[in-house]
């Protein structure tokens, strides 16, 4: 390939190209290749296998854990100029290249079609790994995961030889190469070959009308944030809070729940870093957006003696996205580094998960604004696909939780990791320190990688890492890694291990 793609340790690029979001994580690599074909991708890979070199994969760099940036790589492949949107008249669907981000794929496709995908929330988050891994947010529980809406990948991979290939995977029930486009809703990123381009249309999309495959977003958004200070919360208070949402949610997390418009989020803080925010958003073409909004809150509110709704706001889509990111200094700081833990939730949480997250949030020898745990409504159309009929297999699940910790001095590095994995061991003390798969809880999301649920020290429960992440997806996706990348050439802390 032309090598001016190529950013070595001369180049004036190099410290930016050799992490991504979290500081935490930065490699020392011969080269980054930031390439833009899959023609070129298939030649930097073929070049790493012939040379014995460990390679990883980049595209939005959003990463939680050292998966592409450690010690180890020696090439780094850096998708994010593969950016392109674009209609592919041929596949009658939209093509989505690795390295677009979020909010370009969302204004693109609403501008371009009036379409969209129902993918994460972070406007900055890439296309390649995000939806390899599931991908929700603000639109999923009336539309599913984006990989609901999968139509097709390209992926380069490495066959049992070591010769390179590109090779087309779809959704076709005849398609030889199905199980590969299976891996890729749900599975995960860097596990079995590198995705050049991902191809959208609904399942039960009609004819070839790009306006018609894919599913049509709000026109504009009732946005209602509900601010509840902790000097204004008892323990009664807060534990009502948390009862009522997660009763709300699991009452509500079947496909056909009138509330699939309705999107609720709660954002548990420690004192040090403001109040307590119940965010909601409803589809304001919804006929009923503002009763289904009175209704929710009147739910969620009702015996917590703190919180006033202020007058719904209208937002266009995709602002709050945008806005999301670019407006939150706390989020775009690049000095901050990030520690992240995931659970996913099938019914109410019980008491003793509630007791846990009071004595935790309230404790006062610990100082840092940006601890958090957000719950977000989960379920809704996500449930309407079968557990085994992607990879992503939590299809029962009523709420998705993420722990967020922040902090800019590597010296406060075990502080912060420590204070994560005592509280979650404190939240799942019942079964064995993790959110095991059972009538509660469902484990964990695999785009929310944490290498803690595969140390001993960290999941004393009998179930293993994969089955929080896969549950009995796991088997069929070893066969995928046996048949697509038999070298085991795609790997990471967490992935996919051969059979
Ligand atoms: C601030 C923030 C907000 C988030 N919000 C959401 C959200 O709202 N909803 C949600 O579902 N998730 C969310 N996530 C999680 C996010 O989906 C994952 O971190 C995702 O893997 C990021 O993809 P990326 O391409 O940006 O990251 P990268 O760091 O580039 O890649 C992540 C993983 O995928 C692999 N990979 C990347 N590109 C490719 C490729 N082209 N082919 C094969 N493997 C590849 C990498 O090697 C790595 O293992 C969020 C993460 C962050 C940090």
């Amino acid at each position: 390939m032309d090598m001016s793609g190529a950013v070595t340790a001369a180049d004036a690029r190099y410290p930016d190209v050799v992490r991504g979001l979290n500081p935490r994580y930065v490699a020392n690599p011969e080269a980054v290749y930031l390439v833009d074909s899959a023609a070129e991708v298939a030649e930097v890979v073929q070049q790493a296998v012939d040379g014995r070199k460990r390679l990883t994969v980049r595209s939005g760099g959003h990463c939680l854990e050292d998966f592409v940036f450690n010690p180890d790589v020696q090439v780094v492949l850096d998708l994010s100029e593969m950016n392109q949107v674009y209609f592919d008249a041929e596949r009658g669907a939209v093509a989505v290249e690795p390295g677009a981000t979020l909010i370009e794929i969302y204004e693109l496709m609403a501008t371009a079609w009036g379409v969209t995908i129902p993918a994460g929330s972070f406007s900055s988050v890439g296309a390649g790994g995000h939806v390899a891994g599931g991908g929700y947010g603000f639109l999923s529980r009336a539309h599913g995961m984006a990989v609901d809406h999968l139509h097709a990948v390209e992926v380069v991979v490495v066959d049992a030889r070591g010769m390179v290939a590109t090779v087309v995977a779809t959704r076709e029930e005849d398609d030889p190469n199905r199980d590969l486009w299976w891996a890729h809703t749900g599975g995960g990123g860097g596990n079995f070959g590198v995705v050049t381009r991902y191809w959208f249309r609904s399942p039960d999309a009609v004819g070839n009308e790009p306006r018609a495959i894919l599913p049509r977003p709000p026109g504009d958004l009732l946005i209602s944030n509900v601010s509840f200070p902790w000097s204004e919360l008892t323990r009664q208070g807060f534990t009502r809070l948390l009862k009522n949402f997660g009763a709300f949610h699991e009452r509500h997390k079947a496909p056909d729940s009138p509330y699939l418009a309705v999107t609720g989020g709660l954002d548990l803080t420690h004192p040090s870093g403001g109040p307590i925010v119940l965010r909601t958003q409803v589809d304001g073409d919804h006929p009923d957006a503002e009763r289904l909004l009175q209704d929710y809150l009147a739910e969620i509110l009702e015996g917590v003696e703190s919180g006033s709704p202020p007058r719904p706001r209208r937002t266009p889509w995709p602002e709050p996205v945008r806005r999301h990111a670019t407006t939150n200094e706390t989020q775009n700081d690049p000095t901050l580094r990030g520690d992240f833990k995931s659970a996913l939730m099938r019914a109410n949480l019980p008491d003793h998960q509630i007791d846990a997250f009071y004595r935790y949030l309230t404790r006062t020898d610990i100082d840092n604004p940006t601890i958090a745990v957000s719950f977000a409504g989960f379920g809704g159309r996500i449930n309407a696909v079968g557990q085994n009929a992607t990879a992503f297999p939590h299809r029962d699940c009523s709420m998705a939780l993420l722990w967020t910790v922040l902090w800019d001095d590597p010296a406060d590095d075990a502080t912060y990791i420590n204070w994560n994995r005592e509280f979650y061991a404190a939240v799942y003390a019942e079964t064995g320190g993790v959110p095991v798969p059972n009538a509660v809880t469902d484990g964990c999301y695999v785009n929310d990688a944490d290498s803690d649920v595969a140390d001993a020290r960290f999941n004393k429960s009998s179930a293993p890492w994969h089955e929080l992440y896969y549950k009995d997806n796991y088997p069929r996706l070893r066969q995928v890694k046996a048949k697509w990348d038999p070298r085991n050439f795609f790997r990471h802390g967490l992935s996919v291990q051969l059979p």
